[in-house]
C-alpha cells in the first residue's frame, strides 16, 4: 500500500500531539502537527507586531514558508519548535487561526505534505476539511478539567509555574473560539471514531489508535488482493477494462486478470465497413464486453461485444418501434414470411405482406410487436405502404389548389356526380358542374375510365370539388362564334315582361327584345300580339360577351312605311277604302293606313250614310288634315277637299261670268265635281 491517511482531531489538551507522535512513530507514518503550523504563523504575526484581527495585515503569508518535519517546525527555514510553545503564542494562536487567509494558506501546506505516503495528521479540521477522504479518522477528546490537569503537568515539567485555574481558563477559552469560529470549526467528522481519553492513559489511547489503523490497513490490503483475484472470471461475464494495446485485427484489454483479454475485430462489430481497430479504438479507452473463453493453462481470455451489441440493437429497436426497417425476405412460411434485419429474424404475416414477395426481396417494414426474450417480433409492410401512400397523398394534395386545371380519370359515377381520381387523391364533379346545359343522366356524358381536364373549384378539409363545365364553352360562347350583330335569326318567346320579350335563339342562349324594338308602329301592342312559345324573326342588334347578353330587334327587319310618307296638312291625296264603320272610313293613302273621321266624310251641311257612300275598294280624294309621322297618324278630310273644289269652281265661275256673263246654277256644277 502506497498511500494511507490518518486524521486525528480534537480540542486543546486532548493529547493529540503526544499520542500522534507515538502512534506515527510506531507505525512508521509521517506525523504532521498542524497546530504547530498555526503556532508558527502566530509567531510570525507576533514578530511582525500586526493587528491579529485585521486580515489586511497578513500580507506576509504570500512569502511565508512553514515546514513540519521530524517533529520539528521550521518557519522560513528556521527551527522554531520551542518558540511556538511560548505562552504568548498559545494565548493568541486561536485568534490568528480564525483568519480565512491564514487557514487557506495552512490547508494548502498541509494537503501538499499529505499527498504521498502514510500520513498521520493531527489538528482541529483534518477529518472535516484538510483530508476529508482520510482512511482513518479519529476524534480525540477529554473533559476540560482533565485536559487542564495534563497541560499543567506538561508545563511544570518544562519549569513553568502556571496555575491550574489559569490553564483551565485558557483551555476553555480556546475551546470556545476553536469550536465556534466561522471557518472550519472544531467538530467531529461524521465518519470519525470518537475516543474519550479522560480515563485512559496515553499508552491505552495509543494502543487503541494503532489497533484501529492496523485493522483498516488489513482490510484495505485484503480488498486490494481481492481486486487482483482473477480466477473468478467466467465465460459470459460482462467485464470492463482499459485497452492496453491496439492492433489492426485485435485489441488487448486489461481486466486485472491472470492475462489481458483479447478481442478480435469480428467480435467488436458486425459493421463490414470497419476493417481495422486502428483509429476506431485507442489505448486507454474503456471497453465493456463479454468473456467468451477463459483458458488459464494457455493464458487466454477471449472477449466479444457481439451479444451485447445484439442486446443493444434490440433495445434500440424496442425504443424506436416507429422506425422504418429494411428487411430481407428469408423464408416462406405457411402464414407469412421470415424476414431478417439487424441480425434478428422477424415474422411478417401474409396480411401484412405485399402481394408479390420473393425470397431475397428487400422490403421496408415497421415493427408491430416485439418479443424481448426471444429477440424477435412481428413486422408489417402494409403499414409502411399505407403511411407512404398517405404522405404522397398529402404531398399531392398540397400541389392541388383552387383554380388549377388538372387531368384525372373518372373512377366512379353516382347519380349526384362523378368522381375523378388523380394519382393519390380524388375529387367530385357534382351534377351541376358537368355541363352548362342540364345533364339528366351523367352516363350519357361521362364514363368510368374517361380521362379529362377538370378545374378545382373548391378545396376544403382535403375535399376537392371539381368542374368540367368551367372548362367548356358556354352555349352563349358557342352561339356568338357563329352569329354576329345584324344577323337575322328565328327566336322563341320564352317570357313576356312589362319592358319586353325574353327570346331564346338556341338552348340556353337567351336575349331581350325591348318593347321599343318590337315595331315601328307605335300603336302596336307587342304584349297582345305575341304569345309565349311564338317563333318570331328578329335581328341581333348587340352582343355583350362579358355579360353574356344578346339584344334583339324585330323593328330592324320590318319595313317602316312611314319612312316614305312625305306630306303636309292640306295636301291632296288619293285614298283606297279598306273598312267602314260608325266612326269613319278606314283607308290606305301614301302607302300607310289613314282614317277619315265621320265628320270629314261628307261635304259641308250634307249628311249621308257612311256605308252607302263608301264601299271597300273605293278610291277617294281627300286632303291631309292631321299628319303625325312618329305616331303613325294620318287623318284625311273629304269635307275639306270638297270645300276646296267648291271654292275653286266658284272662282272659276266668277272669272267666267266676268268674261262671258254666263249663268249657271250651282246644282249643275256639283254634279260634275262629285263624279270626278
Ligand atoms: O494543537 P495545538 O494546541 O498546538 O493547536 C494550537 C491552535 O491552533 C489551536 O488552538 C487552534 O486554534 C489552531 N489549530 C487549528 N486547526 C488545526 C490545528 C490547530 O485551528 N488543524
Amino acid at each position: 500500500m502506497v498511500n494511507f491517511q490518518v486524521a486525528i482531531d480534537g480540542p486543546a489538551g486532548s493529547g493529540k500531539s503526544s499520542i500522534s507522535t507515538i502512534v506515527a512513530k510506531s507505525l512508521g507514518f509521517t506525523h504532521i502537527d498542524t497546530g504547530a503550523m498555526y503556532r508558527a504563523v502566530t509567531l510570525e504575526a507576533i514578530n511582525r507586531g500586526i493587528d491579529f484581527e485585521n486580515p489586511n495585515e497578513y500580507t506576509f503569508l504570500d512569502n511565508i514558508s512553514i515546514i513540519y518535519s521530524n517533529n520539528k517546525t521550521y518557519l522560513n527555514g528556521v527551527d522554531v519548535s520551542k518558540e511556538i510553545r511560548s505562552e504568548e503564542v498559545t494565548r493568541n494562536v486561536s485568534i490568528v487561526s480564525k483568519q480565512g487567509c491564514v487557514r487557506d494558506k495552512m490547508v494548502h501546506f498541509q494537503r501538499q505534505s499529505a499527498q504521498e505516503g502514510k500520513i498521520l495528521m493531527d489538528g482541529r479540521d483534518i477529518g472535516t476539511v484538510v483530508l476529508p477522504n482520510a482512511d482513518v479518522k479519529i476524534f480525540l477528546t477529554a473533559s476540560a478539567e482533565e485536559r487542564a490537569k495534563r497541560r499543567c503537568k506538561e508545563l511544570h515539567e518544562t519549569g513553568r509555574n502556571d496555575s491550574y485555574e489559569e490553564v483551565l481558563e485558557l483551555i476553555k477559552r480556546r475551546d470556545d473560539i476553536d469550536s465556534n469560529r466561522k471557518l472550519a470549526p472544531l467538530k467531529q467528522a461524521d465518519d470519525a471514531i470518537y475516543l474519550d481519553t479522560t480515563k485512559l492513559t496515553i499508552a491505552e489511547v495509543c494502543n487503541k489508535i494503532v489497533d484501529i489503523i492496523n485493522e483498516r490497513l488489513k482490510k484495505m490490503e485484503n480488498n486490494e488482493m481481492n481486486s487482483f483475484e482473477y480466477n473468478d472470471v467466467h465465460v459470459k461475464d460482462k467485464v470492463t477494462g482499459k485497452v492496453v494495446e491496439v492492433k489492426k485485427d485485435s485489441i488487448s484489454v486489461d481486466l486485472h486478470q491472470f492475462t489481458e483479454g483479447t478481442m478480435y475485430l469480428d467480435h467488436y462489430t458486425t459493421d463490414k465497413n470497419v476493417t481495422s481497430f486502428i483509429g476506431v479504438v485507442n489505448v486507454g479507452d474503456e471497453i465493456t464486453c463479454e468473456v467468451t473463453k477463459v483458458d488459464e493453462e494457455n493464458g487466454v481470455i477471449l472477449l466479444s461485444r457481439l451479444n451485447m451489441l445484439k442486446e443493444e440493437n434490440f433495445k434500440a429497436l424496442s425504443e424506436n418501434t416507429n422506425e422504418v426497417l429494411t428487411v430481407k425476405v428469408a423464408k416462406k412460411l405457411e402464414k407469412g414470411y421470415n424476414v431478417v434485419a439487424k441480425g434478428f429474424t422477424f415474422f411478417m404475416p401474409l396480411s401484412q405482406s405485399p402481394s408479390d414477395v420473393k425470397i431475397g426481396d428487400s422490403l421496408k417494414v415497421k415493427i408491430l410487436e416485439l418479443d424481448e426474450r426471444r429477440k424477435t417480433g412481428v413486422v408489417s409492410y402494409r403499414v409502411v405502404e399505407h403511411e407512404e401512400y398517405e404522405a404522397n397523398k398529402k404531398a399531392e394534395l398540397d400541389t392541388l389548389n383552387e383554380g388549377d386545371v388538372v387531368n384525372g380519370t373518372i373512377s366512379k359515377i353516382e347519380p349526384f356526380g362523378a368522381f375523378v381520381r388523380f394519382k393519390y387523391n380524388q375529387g367530385l364533379i357534382r351534377l351541376n358542374q358537368i355541363d352548362h346545359v342540364f345533364v339528366k343522366n351523367i352516363n350519357d356524358v361521362l364514363h368510368v375510365g374517361d380521362k379529362l381536364d377538370v378545374k378545382i373549384i373548391s378545396k376544403e378539409n382535403g375535399k376537392l370539388l371539381l368542374s368540367r363545365k368551367a372548362l367548356l364553352k358556354t352555349p352563349f360562347e358557342l352561339y356568338v362564334e357563329n352569329h354576329k350583330v345584324s344577323d337575322k335569326v328565328m327566336a322563341k318567346v320564352v317570357n313576356k315582361m312589362p319592358y319586353g320579350l325574353l327570346l331564346e335563339v338556341s338552348p340556353n342562349v337567351r336575349g331581350l327584345l325591348h318593347k321599343s324594338e318590337y315595331s315601328w308602329n307605335p300603336n302596336d301592342n307587342f304584349d297582345a300580339y305575341c304569345k309565349i312559345g311564338d317563333e318570331i324573326e328578329v335581328a341581333i342588334i348587340a352582343i355583350e360577351t362579358k355579360k353574356e347578353r344578346i339584344s334583339f330587334s324585330r323593328k330592324a327587319i320590318i319595313d317602316n312605311p312611314w319612312s316614305r310618307v312625305n306630306a303636309n296638312v292640306g295636301d291632296l291625296v288619293e285614298a283606297t277604302v279598306t273598312k267602314v264603320d260608325q266612326k269613319g272610313v278606314y283607308v290606305t293613302a301614301l302607302g300607310v293606313d289613314a282614317f277619315i273621321p265621320v265628320k270629314d266624310a261628307f261635304a259641308e251641311n250634307q249628311n249621308g250614310k257612311l256605308d252607302e257612300a263608301y264601299q271597300v275598294g273605293d278610291k277617294v280624294n281627300a286632303v291631309v288634315s292631321v299628319i303625325k309621322p312618329k305616331e303613325w297618324i294620318l287623318e284625311l278630310s273629304v269635307k275639306k277637299h270638297l270645300a276646296n273644289l267648291e271654292r275653286k269652281e266658284f272662282q272659276k265661275y266668277m272669272d267666267f261670268e266676268a268674261e262671258q256673263d254666263v249663268s249657271m246654277n250651282l246644282g249643275d256644277l256639283y254634279k260634275d265635281i262629285l263624279k270626278k
